[in-house]
């Protein structure tokens, strides 16, 4: 099997789920967040997929008393209509969109899912122990980089380890979590040691450090600033202004594209042979697998698209074995994989 055949293999997965919705209209792909009050978050899901459903939006998005957080794909058609629609609501007026850095070669989404959630971002926190509005002054990409510059300043990425091994700020503190939970959990103890310097947050597009600089202002930390637009708009701002990159590698996004590249360098290693440099994710083709990982062109070649042979020799037998496996595999091999990851969530 050729590396062409691979991915067109893989395509034509992609192709299984986009047979629900084909669509094949040039795309805008964007994420917005909104820290706002949702008197009924039913009720507003409701206007929401009423209102982009006949725009042919699809993403995901989700609702909370606290706010919304959108990644989605627009038709460039009604790009217009969304804006204006978006805009004249008064929970969303205002709202400053991440446009991606890149559009993939497959669709960043294949349908519209709009959850209502208890909260915006998974983070464990009880906003009613702090004050969740006490966030930090934004940083520009300029002002980001004098941070990275500076040895008396603390660069500290906010995402998981899945993320930052594909593409990180130049020595950034990267805490070793796969939530966002964890992550916001062991901060506070890890941060200590540089309780007198100045933090500089980041993540994807700014979302989780609304929360991760307030949480961290309540447990003593003063000087504490967060990227605003998060990578997203850092690469935007980079280009735009002709400013340096201080930005490794690949951003990691969450929908089909899985990441988009920003700095030029690969710096994680692949997964399979733990040798060759590689940054590209794949899930493994093994449906009842699906776990998320770098592989090297010879590799993904070599093993066909999968993980581990184990998977493929799985993914021949039939339907009715496979589905008894699934239970088998759920509870014996998924939790000792080294890079176990599903269902990416923020
Ligand atoms: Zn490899
Ligand atoms: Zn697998």
């Amino acid at each position: 099997m050729t590396m062409q055949s691979i991915q067109k293999d893989m395509r034509s997965r992609t192709q299984k789920k986009s047979d629900v919705a084909v669509d094949a209209r040039p795309r805008t792909t964007l994420s917005f967040y909104q820290y706002v009050q949702i008197a009924d978050p039913i009720g507003f899901k409701n206007k929401l997929s009423l209102a982009w459903s006949p725009l042919g939006c699809l993403g995901r998005i989700y609702v909370a008393d606290e706010g919304i957080n959108a990644q989605i794909s627009i038709p460039v058609e009604h790009w217009e209509q969304f804006d204006t629609w978006v805009q004249t609501q008064p929970e969303l007026q205002g709202v400053s969109y991440k446009f991606a850095v890149t559009e993939g070669t497959v669709p960043s989404f294949f349908k519209l899912m709009i959850k209502v959630k208890d909260k915006i971002v998974a983070d464990g926190l009880d906003d009613e122990s702090f004050i969740v509005t006490n966030t930090g002054d934004y940083l520009t990409a300029r002002e980001m980089n004098e941070y990275v510059h500076d040895s008396e300043a603390v660069v500290v990425d906010m995402r998981n380890n899945y993320e930052t091994e594909v593409g990180h700020f130049a020595g950034a503190l990267r805490p070793d979590v796969v939530t966002f939970r964890d992550e916001l959990q062991k901060m506070p103890e890890l941060l200590r040691v540089h309780k007198n310097k100045k933090i500089a947050l980041y993540c994807t597009g700014g979302i989780r450090c609304e929360k991760a600089s307030a949480w961290l202002k309540h447990n003593g930390f003063s000087d504490v600033r967060h990227l605003e637009g998060g990578i997203i708009d850092y690469a935007h701002q980079v280009r735009e202004q002709n400013i340096e990159n201080m930005f490794l590698g690949k951003n990691f996004v969450f929908d089909e594209r899985l990441s988009e590249q920003v700095g030029s360098e690969v710096i994680a290693t692949c997964h399979l042979c733990k040798k060759t440099k590689a940054d590209t994710h794949y899930h493994c083709q093994n449906q009842i697998c699906n776990n998320l990982f770098i592989g090297c062109d010879a590799c993904v070649e070599r093993k066909k698209g999968y993980c581990a042979f184990a998977c493929q020799s799985v993914d021949f037998l039939p339907p009715a074995y496979k589905k008894r496996l699934a239970k088998y595999f759920n509870f014996y091999v998924r939790k000792r994989r080294p890079f176990v990851k599903t269902r990416i969530r923020v």
